[in-house]
Order: structure tokens, then sequence, then C-alpha cells
């Protein structure tokens, strides 16, 4: 599309949402049948798409993108409705006769800004809440998975509400001119710098935003933790699609006592999931998306202790599940999120040295505690901060549709997934209905003392 194409496209979608046509429940529930059916029938364009532009194998494929879409919209097709009444809440005494409620109501035309590393479903699940909410979308998915990009292109406008959804493809100049123009939301996921660029420009609206953005995600892995479980889920997590998951846990914090064993467990499974060549030849193991983000992550390795893996292959976009050992805390590896297959296990002398360096750091997208211990469980969640917290497991959290899923500080702001997506694109209108009768004087000039003592008595 031409730059000069996007400001007239985006009113187009803002005079369709005028006519009503969004606003109804049938229209919502044909088009989240249709993004299904576009989604289960074209399943094998969009994995060969993932998998040009990651390496991305057929399961994660399924799980994390196609499956996890279909998922979201067979959970939001069956409590629409629900989500779409009136929320009905409490009415005081000074305001009787009369009834309150949320209402739950479209906000219009929505921009969704997706990123690279899961390229179908960061699209997907933002749109599907924003068609479960009766809103027109505009989609830009990230350039840097450009095939997942050009197939969005290709196949939204074949099964969607053409008048109400527009892809947009490109780069900095395409975002940068839909930033200019007038939505009633954006939901931007992707790196903070950008996150900044994207609230500076809807402040010119006042438009508001959710930003799904990353951090360093931290791991306690406590000594009453079962250790084969425990490094399974966290290798799974960790190198599912080469560690390109926001909410991959960014390092481990262990206690010295416990970390050989944790680390020969950690190998082990390494070498179960990816074979002996440490996933040189693994179907299973992803690539890294470009040279630029491959030569990032390997300059985190330099003068750092790599205890297991460090192979990386610049021509194959290739680098090894890797431990790195107690790299210094102010060392790059340690200040910027790693987004990559690199895993820094940090030892402590006591587990409770955990909370200061979580709580020093930006709060993070996601925080894992592996433990049987229920004080330090409770301790870790009570005195840290982060967008999501899952106990004894990795990012299972993100299979529940009924929590919401979304950052806090740093790491965003905001939240989607089942009903907070809903909610994020609804604007929830609060309602009072008043009745006719009983119209008392006490609140009405001219105001005496008696007014007030019993305006004081009533609350
Ligand atoms: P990216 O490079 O794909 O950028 C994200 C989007 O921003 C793209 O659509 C891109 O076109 C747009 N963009 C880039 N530069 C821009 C500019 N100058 N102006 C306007 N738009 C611009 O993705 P990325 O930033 O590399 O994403 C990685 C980050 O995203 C990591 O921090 C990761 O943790 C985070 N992330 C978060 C989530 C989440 O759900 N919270 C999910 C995935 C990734």
């Amino acid at each position: 599309m031409q730059i000069e194409d996007i400001a007239p496209k985006v009113e187009h979608l803002r005079s369709y949402f005028e006519t009503g046509k969004t606003r109804s429940a049938d229209w919502r529930i044909a088009q989240l049948n249709q993004l299904k059916k576009l989604t289960l029938e074209q399943e094998d364009k969009i994995r060969e798409a993932l998998d040009k532009d990651l390496n991305k194998c057929e399961l994660e494929a399924w799980s994390a993108e196609v499956g996890y879409t279909v998922s979201e919209i067979d959970h939001s097709l069956k409590r629409l409705s629900k989500w779409m009444q009136p929320r009905r809440v409490a009415t005081p005494m000074v305001a009787q006769p009369g009834k309150s409620y949320i209402q739950p109501q479209p906000l219009g035309t929505v921009l969704i800004i997706g990123a690279w590393n899961y390229p179908y479903q960061l699209v997907m699940a933002p749109l599907i809440a924003a068609i479960s909410a009766g809103n027109c979308a505009v989609l830009k998915p990230s350039e840097l998975a450009s095939h997942t990009s050009a197939l969005i292109a290709e196949l939204v406008p074949q099964y969607l509400d053409k008048d109400a959804f527009t892809v947009i493809e490109g780069a900095v100049e395409e975002t940068t001119e839909l930033l200019k123009q007038h939505f009633d939301h954006i939901l931007y996921t992707g790196g903070e710098a950008v996150g900044r660029i994207v609230m500076r420009a809807a402040a010119e609206h006042l438009t508001p935003v959710t930003l799904e953005l990353g951090g360093k995600s931290p791991c306690v892995v406590d000594k009453s933790a079962n250790l084969d479980v425990t490094t399974s889920r966290i290798a799974w997590c960790k190198w599912m699609n080469a560690g390109q998951t926001c909410v991959a846990p960014d390092y481990v914090i262990i206690e010295k006592q416990f970390v050989e064993p944790f680390m020969t467990a950690m190998q082990e499974k390494i070498n179960r999931f990816y074979g002996p060549d440490n996933g040189a030849s693994s179907q299973d193991y992803a690539k890294i998306i470009n040279h630029r983000h491959w030569q990032r992550i390997v300059n985190y390795l330099e003068g750092q202790n790599v205890v297991f893996g460090g192979q990386h292959d610049e021509q194959k976009q290739f680098i090894a599940p890797t431990l790195v050992l107690n790299p210094d805390l102010a060392s790059p590896i340690m200040q910027e999120e790693i987004f990559g297959p690199l895993l820094p296990i940090i030892t402590v002398d006591s587990i409770d040295e955990a909370i200061p360096i979580i709580n020093r750091r930006a709060k993070p997208l996601a925080m894992y505690i592996f433990t049987k211990d229920m004080g330090l469980e409770n301790r870790l969640l009570n005195e840290t901060s982060a967008g999501s917290v899952c106990i004894n497991d990795g990012m299972m959290f993100m299979a529940n549709k009924d929590l919401p899923f979304g950052g806090v500080g740093a790491s965003g702001m905001g939240s989607y997934s089942g009903q907070a997506g809903f909610d994020t694109f609804s604007h929830l209108k609060a309602v009072m209905k008043r009745s006719f009768m009983m119209d008392v004087d006490l609140r009405y000039p001219p105001y005496n003392d008696n007014k007030l003592k019993w305006l004081k008595r009533l609350g």
C-alpha cells in the first residue's frame, strides 16, 4: 500500500464503524467464525510462512500460533453473549429508586501492531478481542517476519469483512504514517523503545494504548523443587522458538549448593530435546529471526563463563541452547532482555537474595517460581512485581484464557486474552437509570442545616 493510501483507508474504516454494522452480536460471531475458518483452512500456508521466517516446527506452529488462535476464538465465541450483557452493579440509597449497570460498547477503529516472534498469533489474538468487542481494525504485522506478514495481508481480505478490517504491511515509514491517524485504541506488541514512540503518537489524539512489551523475566529455583520436572519445564519454555519468546525465562536464580545438579539435569534435558549436536540439526529448534538479532545475542557471550552450548553459525542464523554461569549483574547479558537462547544462571547463598536481585531491575513481564516452600512462594508473590507469575511451570499460564495477559511498569500496560481483551477494546460505559418517583427535595437549593444533616445521614 502506498503511504498516501493509508489515511483514506483508515477514514473508510471509521465511516464503516459509524454505520453500526459491527455492533451486532451476529456480525461479531460471523467474523470470528470466518477467522477460525481462515486459520484452519490455511494452516499449511501459515505453517510454511512460519517455517520460512523462523524455522518454526509443526508442533510449535500449532501450539503457539494456529491452535492458540483457534482456542482463543472458541473461548470468545462461547462467552461473547455474556460479555456483551450489561453488568449490573448496586445503586446507593441516595439514588433510589434506580438501577445501575456497566454497558460494554465498541470503541471504534483500532490499530494492532504485531511483533515478529509469534507473528501470526500476536496479530490474531488481539484481533479476536477487537472483533469480539465490535470494532473495526487495522493490522500491522511485523515486517521482520515478512512471509507471515505477506500471508496475513493476502488472507484477511479473503475471509473477513473488507470494510471493517485492513492489513497494512511495512516498516517504520508505514507505521509512522499509521500512527498519525486517529484511532480509538492502539495495541502494540514489541520493544520498549518503539513503545515510547507509539505512546507519544497516541497522545496527539488522546488515544488509549495497550503496550505489550518485554523485559527480563526471572526464574527462581528453590532447592525444594522437583529437579527433573523443573528442568524439563524451564528447558521447554526457554528454548521454544530459540528463546525468542517475550515470556521466556530470561535468567535463573538458584542457591549455590543446588547449582551443580541443576546444571547437570539441564544439560541432560537439552540433549534429550535437541539432540547431541545441541540443536544444530534439530527439526524442532528455531533459527534467529535475522542477522542483526543474531549478532546482538552473540555479543552477550563476550567475556562470559559459558558452561554449556555457545555454538553459533551466522549463515544458518543458529545459536545453540547455552548456559552462562554467574555473569556480572552489570554486564549487558544481565542488563538487557536477552530474547534469545542464552540462559544466565545466578547463584546466591540464600534464595531470599532473589528478591532484591529482581526488585533492582525493571518490572518483568513474567516471573517463574519453582518451589514446594509455601513461605517462599508467598514472599516472592507479595514482595516482587511482574505482569504474570507461574508457580512450578513456565509459560503454561498463557493457556488459560481466563487470565489477563499483560505487563506492569516497563513490561507494558493493559492486557488482553479472553474477557480482558474484550474489555480492553470496549468502553465500559457507566449507566444509571432513575425513576421519576420520589424526587426528594434534600439536594436542591436553597440549602439549610436540616438538609445537610439528612444528607450526612444518608451517606
Ligand atoms: P519488531 O521489530 O517486530 O517491532 C514491533 C513492531 O513495531 C513492528 O510491527 C514494527 O514494524 C514496528 N516498528 C518498528 N520500529 C518502529 C518505529 N520506529 N516506529 C513505529 N513502529 C515501529 O519487534 P521487536 O521490537 O524486536 O519485538 C521484540 C520485543 O517485543 C521484545 O522486547 C519482546 O519481549 C517483546 N514482545 C512482547 C510480547 C508481549 O506480548 N508482551 C510479545 C512478543 C514480543
